[in-house]
């Protein structure tokens, strides 16, 4: 598995996506810009990486907190211009926080204004290579990816990681047909030619086609049964939640869950379960991942 020389991989967590730097000449363009909590390190890296050359542009997969979060501090630092998909473009504009998926799930982001937008079929020139811009819906609607067909070279996003996907959300929010979209992405993914594979969250990798497999198991085990699905996506936007807090009071979590609103719509819709036993499922299920640990009336986030 190698990359080309042009592209460099800031590889990130879980609440930053990672930064992917592509140069040519003087130049450079970076992918995704973190979470706004993070903005300073996401600098701080940026600055390093570019070793004085100039960022032209930051571009988006798509506007999700953990991948926009730093384009403000980063367009103020760089002076760069700023692409994101085209479909995004409304939410950016009207700082829709629903659409974002912002204070719905209890996240932040810091609002920016974009220079312009791409969309599916067209081709941008990032690092001296063209790259197609694919659209990828699912985990987000107007998300996108970019390949190479000279490098061979996936930049995935959320689309495909190398153990499964960004979170789909459930008939939450008007997203009824996210699954088929997540079915119809991976199989556009599938009939690409890749050797390596930049996801937005994890290291790079090179078997794109055990991922995919991993993928579509994961995809079948909800389609199969939604109220799963509900239950990761609960668990994920918790997490995500413990992540930037990295401590919450295990007293307050009821009511946490019944205040945000993405959480307090999965229990009615699928759990079902009074908020105080919902919390402790939560609370449960977190450990026994290892994302979190309790200590002294505190859920501590653990990792990262
Ligand atoms: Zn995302």
């Amino acid at each position: 598995m190698k990359l080309p020389r042009s592209i460099r991989v800031i590889e990130r967590g879980w609440l930053s996506a990672n930064n992917i730097v592509l140069e040519e000449r003087s130049e450079a363009v970076v992918v995704d810009s973190g979470y706004v909590a993070h903005a300073p390190q996401t600098l701080a890296l940026l600055e390093r990486a570019l070793a004085g050359k100039k960022l032209a542009r930051l571009v988006n997969t798509h506007c999700h907190s953990d991948h926009m979060g730093g384009n403000a501090a980063i367009q103020k630092k760089f002076g760069c211009a700023i692409s994101i998909p085209q479909g995004e473009a409304p939410a950016i504009d009207n700082w829709d926080e629903q659409q974002l998926i912002l204070a719905v799930a209890d996240q932040r982001a810091q609002a920016f204004s974009y220079d312009d937008t791409f969309r599916d079929g067209d081709v941008l020139q990032m690092g001296g290579l063209d790259w197609q811009v694919i659209a990828a819906p699912g985990h987000d609607t107007h998300a996108v990816m970019f390949h190479s067909p000279e490098a061979r070279v996936l930049i995935s996003g959320d689309a495909l990681w190398e153990n499964g996907f960004g979170v789909v959300f459930p008939q939450l929010f008007g997203r009824e047909t996210a699954l088929a979209e997540t079915r119809a992405t991976l199989e556009a993914v599938g009939r690409l030619d890749v050797d390596v594979v930049i996801p937005g969250h994890g290291p790079p990798f090179g078997d794109a086609g055990a991922a995919l497999e991993r993928a579509f198991h994961r995809l079948e085990g909800y389609e199969q049964d939604i109220a799963r699905l509900a239950r990761h996506c609960a668990k994920v936007m918790l997490s995500f939640s413990l992540l930037e807090k990295r401590s919450m009071p295990l007293a307050e979590l009821p009511a946490y869950v019944a205040r945000v609103p993405i959480l307090a719509e999965l229990n009615s819709r699928y759990l079902r379960m009074t908020h105080a036993a919902m919390a402790e499922w939560l609370v449960n299920e977190l450990e026994r991942a290892g994302a979190a640990g309790r200590r002294e009336g505190l859920l501590l986030a653990r990792g990262e």
